[in-house]
């Protein structure tokens, strides 16, 4: 026998593919040749196959070796396929019974020794392989838990090719995956941390409901921060569908933290104003890292200080914002990565940036202009909710005498609001109201009744109001009701949903107002 053939997978983007090693040994002068497409690092994947077997105890067949990688028209990276290629090559040159390999994926990178190194993407990979119908996976001992996440693939793992070779000619077993870590209960932020700050809390709460974008501006110290970072505790956890894609992308980063299953919360992403842009939305030879953007899917990605990001950077986030994905061009071809965020930006009012607030400004007006100019433009205009808050002082002052609710309290509210929402616009496939486009909410039977979007209309016919920001009240408002429990805005939750789109949102009383506890706010 010369000839083997072993299962293994590669990734392109985020999704999975089944990969067939074929390794065929032939007279002729030694050498080991791979076809197939392979970038750079699967040339290294020679020696380093080489040096493993070697170390591992066994002869290195000296013969003309040819290791073919198929579908060939298929891009792969990446390090995954070691194991692959070392099972192959040994079988082929008859050291391996081939049976015992049939319908089994092999996962792994191979150290120089001999041992077998944990990849990045397992969980995408494994679930590509169970949908190509294979049922039993071998995988790095590393990434063996999150692989047995893959519901109908029994998974065992191997520390070394040593075990492999010698689990394949029947001398050893298997290592089990080893069981979930047990996660010290890490305390996540609540709001009840939160003092004060009413509106920006009730804000918050709205953005939650309706997966609405966000701004908070406010003097350092007013707590933006605190609030951003509390918005995952107030979110639903992730469904079945939401929670593989979240786990994979963190999988294929290299950030999911070995022992973990599948991830359940939100995820939350807050890049540093100075991020690199392949930090933000994806980059990197070989198997592109997701960026920020990626890994707040189904999340929170949270820009603090976003004045200060230079402005082709926020250009670059836009078109990810509105379409939910990065694209990202390289040499051999098109990656892409989901990135369905909710964003939250947060921004000091001007230059100075008092502690004090606004009336304690010492920038001069054109300087102050300047800055506010820069909050505006294409990216702040899909922002859909605004809020101002309040100086440390102030919301001291505001605190003494307000309950606090927490997270859960709040969290309640913001998922019953999404039931009703889902049941909505379930059959259009929406999952929340910001997701609804706005064409949709102007035509009936979701078409509000013209005296109730009076002072909307009239915003902009002055100019004050975009047709993206008529839409975006629209759908606000729509989560005020919803956060109410009402089928349907009335006049005065587009007038509150206006006030928040324009960044005036008036102090509530914590909760969500009752009907009829509005002021009157039509010019
Ligand atoms: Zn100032």
């Amino acid at each position: 026998m010369s000839y083997a053939r072993v299962l293994c997978a590669g990734l392109v983007g985020v999704t999975g593919h089944l990969v067939e090693v074929e390794a065929d040994l032939s007279n002729g002068l030694p050498a080991l040749v791979l076809t197939g497409l392979p970038d750079t690092a699967l040339h290294e994947a020679r020696d380093r196959v080489r040096a493993a077997v070697l170390n591992s105890g066994r002869e290195w067949p000296n013969r003309r070796i040819t290791v073919n990688l198929l579908p060939a028209g298929l891009p792969k990276h990446g390090s995954g396929f070691d194991l692959a290629i070392a099972a192959a090559l040994l079988a082929g040159a008859g050291e391996l019974p081939p049976a015992r390999l049939a319908g089994v994926a092999l996962l792994g990178e191979l150290g120089l020794d001999g041992t077998v190194r944990p990849v990045r993407g397992v969980l995408p990979m494994v679930a590509a392989a169970a949908r190509a119908g294979v049922t039993r996976v071998i995988v790095p001992l590393d990434n063996a838990h999150e692989a047995s996440v893959v519901p109908g693939v029994t998974v065992r793992a191997v520390e070394s090719l040593h075990r492999l070779v010698d689990f394949v000619q029947g001398n050893a077993p298997l290592l089990d995956p080893p069981p979930a870590q047990v996660k010290a209960d890490v305390r996540q932020p609540d709001l009840a941390e939160v003092s004060g700050q009413l509106t920006a809390r009730y804000a918050l709460e709205i953005a939650a409901a309706g997966g609405h974008h966000l701004a908070l501006i406010g003097p350092p110290g007013a707590g933006k921060t605190m609030l951003a970072e509390r918005l995952p505790s107030i979110l639903p956890e992730l469904d079945d569908d939401a929670a593989l894609e979240v786990t994979a992308l963190q999988s294929i980063a290299g950030v999911l933290p070995p022992g973990s299953g599948l991830v359940r919360r939100p995820p939350f992403q807050a890049p540093h104003h100075s991020a690199s842009m392949a930090s933000l939305v994806g980059g990197g030879s070989g198997l592109i890292r997701p960026g920020a953007m990626s890994l707040a899917h189904r999340g929170v990605l949270f820009l603090d200080e976003v004045s200060e990001m230079p402005r082709h950077v926020l250009q670059a986030l836009r078109q990810p914002l509105e379409s939910g994905r990065v694209v990202l061009s390289r040499a051999r071809g098109i990656v892409e990565y989901p990135a369905r965020v909710q964003l939250v930006v947060a921004a000091n009012p001007c230059p100075c940036a008092s502690p004090a607030g606004d009336e304690h400004c010492q920038c001069p007006p054109p300087v102050r202009r300047r800055y506010q100019g820069k909050l505006s433009g294409p990216l702040m205009d899909r922002i859909d909710i605004r809020i101002t808050m309040l100086p440390l002082r102030s919301v001291h002052l505001e605190a003494a005498h307000e309950p606090v609710e927490s997270s859960a309290v709040v969290g309640s509210r913001v998922a019953r609001a999404r039931v009703a929402a889902v049941e909505r616009w379930a059959p259009d496939g929406w999952r929340c109201n910001g997701e609804v486009p706005g064409a949709h909410l102007r035509r009936p039977p979701w078409r509000l009744p013209p005296p109730d979007t009076r002072i909307l209309r009239r915003a902009l016919d002055r100019g004050a109001l975009s047709a993206r920001g008529f839409d975006r009240v629209l759908r606000i408002a729509w989560t005020i009701a919803d956060l109410d429990a009402r089928d349907r805005p009335a006049e005065s939750d587009v007038a509150e949903a206006y006030q928040m789109r324009m960044g005036e949102a008036r102090k509530t009383e914590g909760r969500p107002p009752e009907n009829g506890d509005h002021d009157d706010d039509e010019p």
